[in-house]
């Protein structure tokens, strides 16, 4: 029996990122750049006017005012998108709107706010300082100027920036393909009355869509029963196809917990397969070349857990990525918490920043198989081995599943 921290450990010394692909600009939002991003143009490209107003010769216009008024002729008119045809000289101005290029000879823009216009004329109310209201060609970025590093998380703003530099597909890693295994004989799907006995499957879909919230892509291999041949078939597809295999169920040490032996059979190298933890003491994790397999508790609650802790680290390994772990905070405990000494706890929680801290609840599950209380969850707190209790007003480590 290992300790959780060493079994993250073993788990990210075993995982490596993964191969790279293009993605289309629409598709890449939450992927993995796989390259540094260089820019093919300058932005702005074009010296522009941030204003609507008129362009005009800085020096004609810095001693203007109410009282004494400058008159300028107005010689064009631009808006974003035309290109100037006329060059300014003192006395004159030109018309122009806020993202359209600035003529030649003008360095300023005097807003429409600060004028007056008759005809081909327009009179300037207010000083303007030279080289107001306009930006510099390439003031945002410079042409060959990296503007993303490879291993970035693409976010909508970087979904923005990738457009603005002409990608219009994006180098990316790939999403981990994740083979998903519920295993029982009492496992029924959803669709069916359970029969005495029975209990319909809820891993395989929570499973699944963690993987999908870890940024992977889930393949759901379906139920697997308590044989060692129904095993070795599902498991020999699912190291096959895919990067990684979870299973739920199996890995206790029951008579017919049958996964790490059909694992050991198929060549799998087992890493651990006991973390000193609660919920999910039986976890046993290996690797059978780069392929990462994973048997979790069947306890739901169990799966839940050790899914976010030790799996979802790996895929965002396997994605590129160097933030792999959920965010951790100290937390106030509401209501005082018992345990009995022995492993780490980690507590389905319901935490909410308040007055400037986190504090955290217990959402009062009766035991790891119950699956009913995590919808109120949105952390886990977490009590050292040793304690037997932690007070109301204690601090606890908390860590954040706020995304959910
Ligand atoms: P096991 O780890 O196979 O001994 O399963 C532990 C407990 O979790 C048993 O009560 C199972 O019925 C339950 N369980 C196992 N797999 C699932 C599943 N896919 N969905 C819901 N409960 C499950
Ligand atoms: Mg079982």
């Amino acid at each position: 029996m290992i300790e959780m921290r060493e079994a993250i450990d073993r788990v990210l010394a075993s995982t490596k990122p993964i191969d790279c692909t293009q993605v289309s600009l629409m598709d890449a939002l939450g992927h993995t750049l796989s390259e540094d991003v260089v820019s093919d143009i300058n932005m702005p490209p074009f010296e522009k006017a941030t204003m609507d107003g008129y362009a005009v010769v800085g020096a004609d216009v810095s001693g203007a005012s109410a009282e004494n008024p400058v008159a300028l002729n107005v010689i064009e008119e631009v808006q974003a998108g035309v290109v100037p045809q006329k060059t300014v000289v003192s006395g004159q101005a030109t018309q122009i709107m806020t993202g359209a290029p600035m003529p030649d000879g003008a360095d300023t823009v005097v807003m429409v706010e600060e004028t007056e216009r008759v005809d081909g004329v327009v009179s300037i109310l207010d000083s303007v300082s030279p080289g107001t209201n306009r930006v510099p060609l390439g003031e945002d970025v410079r042409k060959g100027q990296v503007v993303l590093k490879a291993r970035t998380a693409l976010r909508p703003p970087e979904i923005g920036i990738l457009g603005a530099v002409g990608f219009d597909t994006v180098p990316v890693y790939r999403r981990p393909v994740v083979g998903v295994v519920a295993t029982g004989d009492e496992i029924v799907e959803p669709h069916v009355r359970p029969e005495p006995g029975q209990i319909r499957n809820s891993n395989g879909y929570s499973m699944a869509t963690q993987v999908v919230r870890a940024g992977a892509t889930p393949r759901y291999l379906g139920i697997a029963t308590d044989d060692v041949e129904d095993l070795r078939r599902v498991m020999t597809e699912g190291i096959e196809e895919c990067d990684v295999l979870l299973l739920s169920g199996g890995v206790s040490a029951g008579v017919y917990d049958l996964v790490q032996g059909v694992m050991t059979e198929l060549g799998v190298e087992v890493r651990f397969d006991r973390i000193r933890m609660k919920p999910g003491k039986p976890l046993t994790f290996g690797v059978r070349g780069q392929k990462l397999i994973f048997g979790l508790p069947g306890n739901p609650v169990s799966s839940v857990v050790g899914l976010e802790l030790l799996v979802r680290p790996a895929l965002k390994k396997m994605q590129g990525l160097d933030d792999l772990h959920r965010p951790r905070v100290r937390a106030t405990l509401d209501e005082p918490f018992r345990q009995a000494p022995g492993r780490e706890q980690y507590v389905p929680a319901a935490s909410r920043f308040e007055k400037g801290q986190w504090r955290t609840c217990w959402v009062g599950h009766h035991g790891s198989a119950d699956l009913f209380s995590m919808w109120e969850a949105n952390s886990l707190f977490v009590v050292d081995a040793e304690a037997t209790s932690v007070d109301a007003g204690e601090e606890v480590d908390l860590v954040l599943l706020t995304d959910w």
